[in-house]
């Protein structure tokens, strides 16, 4: 919209003294042009004669509705925004396109938002207004003439000018609600952060100086302990450790930037089994557990720390809860064109259907291996990696058999993974 058309010399004059390279931009946009100031002035003393009934009229039609009626309960404020409501339009057929016509405008969207008034309530009025007006100048039955339509057409200009300038305001206004409300977010979630991280620190010193007085006992005093007594320390002393694992992972997770979870890859999902398979191999060795890899594993759009996670947990749980001698645990993956389905098998005492899915929930744990140190998080927090990068995952599992648990994630074309931690 460089060349301003056929506009209104003297009104795009005053526009451009106004704030107002938009608001010339509106007004050629919109294509208002002198003919439509015209119209529009010439359309005033008609205005003048329906003024009051419009406003009267209007005002019964929004307090008929319980949405508008309860901005209206005080009669005194009923009056004033009657008389404000007849000034609008009574300015728009006057056409005064200039900087104060802008700031009115602007100062109405603005009043609005602040009451809390939603925008189609305001669009509701300029719909209002047009269906009274038209009917009154265009009458039913009465054969429409070219003038009429120009009349018209020159009025819908206005309206749309108006309703534009409106809205803006009012949405710059909600912009900057949310905007503070964002800012407020981000500082209470900071606070929160900091909350947890220190509370976790409380919590965990204690919990260690009773760790350590456990096994200070066990070991200074041991031999004088009748055994049962040994076994309920030992049993405390594994609590605290799992209390304080429990408070670790939930740190973990509430302590997790949200650009962490942003970057995502194609990542070669041989090398990051790898990686926690190393992690877990001294457990593998204790336990006697023999592990297989079937045939090579796939390139995926994944996140690789959280992979890594995700493996890591699946055979840190084989290992842990495998009942057989030997044990065994297999990893496989196989492909379509879009997904790749990544699977960890054991040979360990498998799952109950009626459990297959609750434990994925927070601290759900098989009734059986409460005598196990855990926390009843690990799969939960499995679940939340593989969902962060848009996968899947379940378990199919058979009582005394053993488990295959599955991820599905999308399928990245077999290229060397790209490196990004
Ligand atoms: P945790 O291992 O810390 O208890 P998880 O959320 O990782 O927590 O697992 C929840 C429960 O699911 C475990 O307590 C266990 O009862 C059961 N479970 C997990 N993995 C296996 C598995 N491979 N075989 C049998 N049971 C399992």
């Amino acid at each position: 919209m460089s060349e301003l058309p056929d506009v209104s010399r003297s009104a795009m004059q005053r526009a451009a003294m106004a704030d107002s390279a938009d608001l010339s931009r509106r007004l050629s946009f919109l294509g208002l042009q002198e003919k439509d100031l015209d119209r529009l002035r010439a359309q005033l003393p008609v205005f003048e004669t329906l003024a009051q009934q419009f406003v009267e009229a209007f005002y019964d039609y929004l307090l008929s509705f319980p949405e508008t009626a309860r901005f209206l309960n005080d009669p005194q404020l009923v009056q004033r925004l009657k008389q404000a409501q007849q000034e609008h339009f009574r300015s728009m057929f006057a056409a005064q396109w200039d900087d104060e016509y802008v700031r009115q405008r602007r100062r109405v969207g603005q009043a609005h938002a602040d009451r809390g008034v939603q925008p189609q309530f305001f669009l509701g009025a300029y719909n209002q207004f047009l269906h009274f007006y038209l009917g009154r100048i265009c009458p039913e039955g009465r054969t429409i003439a070219a003038d009429d339509v120009d009349r018209v057409r020159s009025l819908l200009k206005a309206v749309f000018l108006d309703i534009g300038l409106t809205l803006d305001a009012y949405f710059l206004q909600m912009t900057r609600d949310l905007q503070q409300a964002l800012d407020l977010l981000w500082k209470l979630n900071n606070e929160l952060r900091q909350f947890a991280h220190f509370t976790s620190h409380d919590l965990k010193t204690p919990l260690g100086t009773v760790a350590n007085l456990c096994e200070e006992v066990l070991d200074e005093f041991g031999d004088d302990i009748p055994p049962a007594a040994r076994q309920m320390i030992a049993s405390a002393q594994r609590t605290v450790y799992r209390m304080s694992t429990t408070i670790d992972e939930l740190l973990s997770v509430s302590l997790r930037e949200p650009r962490d979870e942003a970057v995502e890859t194609i990542v070669d999902t041989e090398a990051v089994l790898h990686e926690a398979l190393e992690r877990v191999r001294p457990l593998l060795t204790k336990r006697n557990i023999q592990f297989v890899q079937l045939g090579p594993l796939p390139h995926v759009h994944a996140q690789r720390a959280q992979l890594r996670e995700v493996f890591y947990n699946l055979l840190a749980n084989a290992a842990k809860y495998i009942d057989k001698e030997p044990g065994r645990i297999e990893v496989s993956a196989t492909c379509n064109g879009t997904e790749c389905l990544l699977c960890v098998a054991d040979n360990g005492p498998g799952i109950p259907p009626s459990e297959q899915q609750r434990i994925f929930a927070p601290f759900r744990r098989l009734a059986k291996h409460h005598h196990v140190a855990g926390s009843g998080l690990g799969l939960y927090f499995t679940k939340s990696l593989v969902e962060q990068q848009g996968g899947r995952i379940w378990v199919e599992s058979q009582v005394d058999v053993g488990s295959r648990f599955y991820v599905a994630l999308r399928a990245a074309p077999q290229a060397p993974a790209a490196k990004n931690d």
